[in-house]
């Protein structure tokens, strides 16, 4: 903590600066190049260049190696269940909407047993920050088979090469009722991994962000030709977007202008499948959110509350006439 003046020094300084060592707790047990590392750090650095107090930010999670995320933040955090992410982010939010909410998920955990959840927390459109970290396998368990498997894939659930096609989550969410933001960025491109998150936390609402993750100890051969090859990435690029320094947009040598307003045109990005398009996808600041409609928004006390639950039990209430 810094104090606010000092005698010869008329710079306005904040009573309080959060350092990165505020957001960091333990020592992450991910595998080394494990993109899980640097997606942390992102968000550590996001909730610093934010000045998130750690004492009003919470990190959500549901069971997968990405949902060990909590673990490593120097904040509040919830290793909850299987797929269920998303219910306790939401009803976190709910109650306490000045909190700073980011909910982790991975595609084992969103996209198959938590899919029911992951729809309506779309639909609720509560502010907060979602990441899908997406390696396409199911990592805790070693190797099965997950919805975002490339088709092919050869698991221990499928030695001879999964036989579904994947389900694509940008197509997914981008076809939910109410979606008001979706992005895409990956593990590897650190500049705009943090610049995906900064804008997402920036959004007033539910900012889906779908990171392309390495999982070098499962899907080695895979994410090694992704990450090694530039040409797989298209830059989306746009004047409201995710935008980065010029050099470091100058590396991307496949472009592609876009208007994140249209959601036509995201839709026919998210179906791109020579190359992973990154960037903002689409974005609506206006879409409304059911947080805004909590008892905390609604200016209710719990007196308030109380008396408006024992008014509804009375209205409830079946009379015996006869009595
Ligand atoms: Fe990361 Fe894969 Fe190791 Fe899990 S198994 S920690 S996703 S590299």
């Amino acid at each position: 903590m810094l104090n606010a003046t000092h005698d010869f020094c008329t710079i306005p300084m904040p009573d309080e600066h959060y350092g990165l060592n505020d957001y960091s707790k333990g020592m992450p047990r991910w595998c080394p190049g494990c993109g899980g590392h640097s997606i942390l750090t992102s968000v550590q650095r996001v909730c610093k260049d934010l000045q998130y107090p750690p004492e009003k930010t919470v990190a959500v999670s549901g069971i997968g190696c990405s949902s060990r995320f909590p673990h490593y933040m120097g904040t509040y955090g919830f290793h909850g269940l299987h797929g269920r992410a998303f219910p306790v982010a939401c009803g976190i939010k709910f109650r306490r909407p000045d909190l700073n909410v980011f909910a982790i998920t991975g595609d084992g955990d969103c996209c198959s047993i938590g899919a029911g959840h992951w729809v309506h927390a779309v639909r609720y459109n509560m502010k907060m920050v979602a990441l899908l970290f997406d390696n396409g396998i199911y990592g805790l368990t070693k190797k099965q088979t997950s919805p975002t498997s490339p088709l092919g894939t050869h698991s221990n659930t499928h030695p001879e090469g999964s036989i579904l096609p994947p389900i694509n989550p940008l197509q997914t969410t981008l076809g939910i009722s109410n979606a008001s933001f979706v992005a895409q960025t990956t593990d590897w491109n650190v500049a705009h991994l943090y610049a995906t998150i900064r804008k997402a936390a920036e959004h007033p609402g539910f900012a889906f962000v779908r990171i392309v993750q390495r999982c070098p100890a499962f899907m080695r051969d895979l994410y090694a030709d992704l990450s090694g090859n530039p040409e797989n990435l298209i830059y989306l690029k746009s004047e409201n977007g995710i935008n980065l320094e010029p050099n470091a947009q100058r590396k991307f040598e496949r472009v592609i202008e876009h208007n994140p307003l249209n959601i036509n045109k995201a839709r026919e990005h998210a179906e791109i499948s020579d190359g992973i398009p990154i960037g903002l996808l689409y974005q609506n600041t206006e879409n409304p959110r059911y947080d805004t409609y909590g008892a905390h928004n609604l200016g209710m006390n719990a007196t308030d509350k109380k008396q408006g639950i024992r008014e509804l039990l009375d209205h409830y209430t079946i009379k015996n006439n006869n009595s």
